[in-house]
């Protein structure tokens, strides 16, 4: 039934590049050419996925200073230019069929880990966040990795239980202080390993600050899985 769905709107709707308009490449609505521009995060902390100067690899000293509490974290791509402009799209005009390319480039990365979660979660926002903007744009993405890599989406496990003020203008300290247990974290059974969805990281406060919370509450390892790292 799925599939005859699939086939009836891809005759209406084929995938096409949302920015060139080209034929869209395996699935997404972004053409080969379009998804070679994008500048993948590649010289990057070794544990927080920050971008490094050239020249430099390993750990950021931030990582050395204070080693964060999820075990990995991934940013798949440079936060400028068309992943941006992807997540923008997404997040202040709702173009949902953004997150359906973003999920599945984030899920054709992360597919051939040795070790995947048993469970996804996307970061939450807070209700009144959530209200505002009639939907949660990393949860919009998390549908589609749930569905691409078979793994369960926990929809109400994680709950943003502070309104943190827009954390843009807030410098690295005062993110951090803002975040402090911001966060709740409920679960029947126990859980091994959960991924955490995001669609950018900027300063890995607030990723840092999950993961925290799914460690107290008993989660062995966390890893942070985001479309773009600022
Ligand atoms: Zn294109
Ligand atoms: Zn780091």
């Amino acid at each position: 039934m799925n599939n005859w769905l699939n086939f009836i709107q891809l005759i209406f709707y084929p995938y096409t590049c949302f920015s060139c308009n080209a034929a869209g490449h395996n699935r997404l609505d972004l053409c080969g050419a379009c998804l070679g521009d994008f500048i993948e995060n590649k010289n990057s902390c070794d544990s927080c996925d920050a971008p490094l100067p050239k020249n430099i690899n390993g750990t950021c000293g931030k990582c050395l200073k204070n080693p964060p509490h999820f075990d990995k974290a991934v940013g798949l791509y440079a936060y400028q230019g068309l992943p941006r402009f992807l997540i923008q799209s997404l997040k202040f005009n709702a173009k949902y069929s953004c997150a359906r390319t973003i999920g599945l480039l984030i899920a054709a990365r992360m597919k051939n880990q040795a070790l995947m979660p048993s469970a996804l979660i996307a970061v939450p926002l807070h209700p009144i966040r959530h209200r505002e903007r009639g939907f949660n744009q990393s949860e919009k993405i998390a549908h589609y990795l749930q569905r691409e890599l078979n793994i369960p989406l926990l929809h109400n496990a994680c709950k943003r239980t502070i309104n943190t003020t827009s954390q843009t203008h807030l410098k690295a300290h005062e993110r951090k202080k803002n975040l402090n247990k911001a966060f709740s974290f409920t679960l029947d059974k126990p859980l091994d390993f959960v991924a955490v969805i995001d669609d950018v990281v900027t300063t890995g406060s607030t990723a840092n600050e999950i993961a925290k919370t799914l460690k107290k509450a008993g989660v062995k390892r966390v890893e942070i899985w985001a479309f773009a790292r600022a």
